[in-house]
């Protein structure tokens, strides 16, 4: 089966005009949630990669999986105000205002080889502020991934010349 077949359309949620991508389906089934991992993991096993920073909350699920199926380290990147110790922080740009995302300072050493990963890619703001904590720190970023890409909203210009891969892409 096709990992779209877990992905449920939930029309008007969190507010009225937006389809969201309800990954729990998938993350239900011992299948969905399997093949998810293991299509990313196929794809990234052999590159070298030490870190997969990830961004909170639904990224988690799959970053922690795909580190742990890789054997390697997992970084997460949170709301302001969430994480224990020293930060750094970068802002970005929503409808209305800005929000903004944090990452340890000692969570990467520079040059380390690092996969940026979220469950879905929307606007990119998101994914584009987390790639640049990642290099705040000196990490080499390998490539972008997302399980779900929204097409349409063109995220990808967001993160410039990354390299940036999705498994299943919502035209
Ligand atoms: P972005 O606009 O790319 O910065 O997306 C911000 C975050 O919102 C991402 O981490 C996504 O998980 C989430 N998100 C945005 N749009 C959707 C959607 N239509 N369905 C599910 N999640 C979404």
């Amino acid at each position: 089966m096709g990992l779209e077949t877990w992905i449920r359309d939930v029309p008007d949620f969190p507010k009225k005009g937006i389809i969201f991508k309800d990954i729990t389906p998938l993350i239900g089934s011992a299948e969905g949630l399997r093949e998810a991992v293991e299509t990313l993991r196929r794809r990234y096993a052999g590159r070298g990669i030490e870190k997969i920073v990830a961004v909170e909350s639904r990224g988690f699920i799959f970053g922690a999986a795909l580190a742990y199926a890789l054997g390697v380290g997992f970084v997460p990147v949170r709301k302001p105000g969430k994480l224990p110790s020293a930060t750094i922080r970068e802002e970005y740009a929503l409808e209305y205002g800005t929000d903004a995302i944090e990452m340890h300072r000692d969570a990467l050493e520079p040059g380390q080889k690092v996969l940026v990963l979220d469950d879905v890619l929307a606007t990119g703001g998101t994914l584009a502020a987390t790639c640049r904590l990642v290099q705040a720190l000196g990490g080499e970023i390998v490539e972008v991934a997302t399980l779900i890409e929204l097409c349409f909203l063109n995220g990808r210009a967001k993160l410039g010349n990354l390299p940036y891969y999705s498994v299943i892409q919502v035209r």
